[in-house]
């Protein structure tokens, strides 16, 4: 036995047992399966709303967890910057400049550069990376 939800032409919903689905349509078809609101017997499955709420929940989880590993990543490198490279801050251009034309020791450097330093740097055919920056955590 099945349990299925129905509704008639009406919208009144309602449940009602079968053997099987195909046991359902075959009564459908022959008139058998009422309304017992109205006693329509235009009636069909309804759609199944709980399932619908169901996955858009299970996306929403997925998303988050998306982010959260993106979150960790990128605090990851953060975390391995600031420990292996000098912060050099706004110089960030500068200093790489001198690193690269020898003027300073070769250092790993991290800082912040503009838009402008950093399409000169790459016209200069200085290597450098980006990474999102995270904003400390305030405590
Ligand atoms: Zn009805």
């Amino acid at each position: 036995m099945i349990l299925l939800d129905l509704k008639c032409s009406a919208d009144h919903p309602f449940e009602g047992w079968f053997p099987d689905s195909k046991a359902f349509e075959r009564q459908r078809r022959k008139g058998e399966v009422l309304c017992p609101v109205c006693g329509s017997s235009e009636v069909e499955k309804a759609l199944m709303a709980p399932n619908v709420t169901t996955s858009k929940r299970k996306d929403a989880g997925r998303a988050e967890q998306t982010k959260a590993a993106v979150m960790a990543a990128l605090t990851q490198v953060r975390e391995h910057v600031e420990s292996n490279c000098d912060y050099v801050g706004p110089e960030f251009a500068e200093e790489a400049r001198k690193i690269h034309y020898g003027e300073v020791e070769k250092r790993d450097i991290y800082g912040e550069a503009s838009d402008d330093d950093a399409r000169e740097l790459e016209e200069e055919g200085i290597e450098f990376g980006r990474i999102p920056w995270l904003p400390r955590a305030e405590h």
